[in-house]
């Protein structure tokens, strides 16, 4: 299961070189601001564009090579593309548009397959409806179902989620987290939300301005303080694998552990041992000399101070050490904190100091992971 893309491509003021693999099952994000090549990078490996140069390998299969005059069409790649808009058939039923890439495809997947496919996604009562008659998050539900029923080998997402309000969203989301979790399949997930990279995503690649700037795993991608004057969307955090340990007796937070901290979050609703991702902004973290007393905050945490970065404006990214790692334990994780030079001034701050991170429970975003990572 891979895809390794090298290709330059010249298209308007924009000079392209994407250069990166995935190896692995599971969500990459291709972040970056608008502009940057994203959807360039997509429209090629799905074989809408023809890049200038390069080559681009789908599981050992070169489905494009500039030099050695390989370009497979579209149909041959087992390329599952959904669009930002869902791009369906207007004149055909829900049905016929779920079936189209399946009929024209060589390797389609079983009558019992496309069955689950469509029970996983949630419409099979929609089948003998119009596209003008679904809501936006429906379209896009049906628009996955047409990709994934033409077994693919690789499945992009474009930004699935921009058109939609939040409602909606959250309406797909999960759909996506069980895609990801129950399919192996490599998604190639294009996005400039930062929350959706953080919950859905394993591996990142950030562009900037046609380039590969950065890949790495999303824990220590959204880490990254370098990569926050890219438009200012990049929103430094911390990504934290965690594990339900119990809830109160009214089910209003869970108690979560991770690194050997508990953490409370508002109630997940998972069963304890169930493994979670949390997702905490580095602005959403303050930091105290001394445990504060009488402080709604429910996460008051030991940390040490393990590097202080400034960075564009007059904020400072401190990163502070979760638990000790000693020994030969796993290596200590790290929380990121964002706050002003002048209140790291007034505090004294430097490196080495212990230090309380304090978070408020109801910024923490927790999302389950059937692998907890
Ligand atoms: P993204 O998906 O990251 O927003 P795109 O890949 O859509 O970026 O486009 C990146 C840039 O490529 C655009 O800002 C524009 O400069 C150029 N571009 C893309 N498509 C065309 C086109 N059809 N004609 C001229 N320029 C284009
Ligand atoms: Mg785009």
């Amino acid at each position: 299961m891979s895809i390794a893309i090298d290709i330059r491509h010249k298209i308007g003021a924009l000079d392209l070189h994407a250069a990166f693999d995935i190896a692995e099952p599971g969500i990459t994000a291709l972040f970056g601001p608008s502009g940057s090549g994203k959807t360039t990078i997509i429209n090629a490996i799905a074989g809408l564009l023809r890049p200038d140069h390069g080559r681009i390998v789908i599981h050992d299969r070169a489905v494009f090579d500039r030099e050695r005059h390989i370009n497979l069409a579209p149909r041959k790649r087992r390329v599952g593309y959904v669009f930002q808009d869902a791009r369906l058939f207007p004149h055909l039923s829900v049905k016929a548009n779920l079936f189209y890439g399946h009929k024209r495809s060589d390797s389609p997947l079983t009558r019992s397959a496309c069955d689950d496919v469509i029970a996983m996604l949630g419409i099979g009562d929609l089948l003998s409806r119009r596209p003008n008659l679904l809501s936006g998050g429906e379209k896009q539900r049906v628009s996955l179902g047409r990709a994934l029923l033409a077994n693919p080998e690789i499945l992009l997402l474009d930004e699935p989620l921009s058109a939609l309000d939040q409602a909606r969203k959250n309406e797909i989301l999960p759909y996506l987290e069980h895609l990801r979790d129950t399919q192996h399949l490599p998604i190639l997930y294009v996005s400039h939300a930062i929350d959706e990279v953080a919950r859905l995503a394993d591996q990142m690649v950030v562009m900037e301005d046609g380039k590969t700037l950065a890949r790495g795993s999303v824990f220590d991608m959204l880490g990254r303080t370098d990569l926050g004057p890219l438009a200012g969307q990049f929103d430094t955090g911390t990504v934290l694998p965690a594990k339900v340990v119990s809830r109160d007796p009214k089910s209003i937070v869970s108690f979560l552990e991770c690194s050997g901290q508990r953490f409370v979050v508002p109630f997940l609703g998972k069963r304890s041992g169930s493994l979670v991702r949390l997702h905490i902004r580095a602005r959403d973290v303050m930091i105290a000399r001394a445990a504060p007393p009488g402080i709604s905050a429910n996460n008051i945490l030991p940390t040490r101070i393990m590097d202080i970065a400034g960075n564009s404006g007059d904020t400072l990214d401190i990163t502070l050490g979760l638990g000790h790692g000693d020994g030969d334990g796993p290596p200590p994780r790290t929380l990121h904190a964002r706050i002003t030079a002048w209140s790291a001034a007034r505090l004294k701050l430097a490196i080495g100091q212990d230090v309380f991170a304090v978070i408020k429970s109801v910024t923490v975003d927790g999302h389950m992971r059937q692998d907890g990572l």
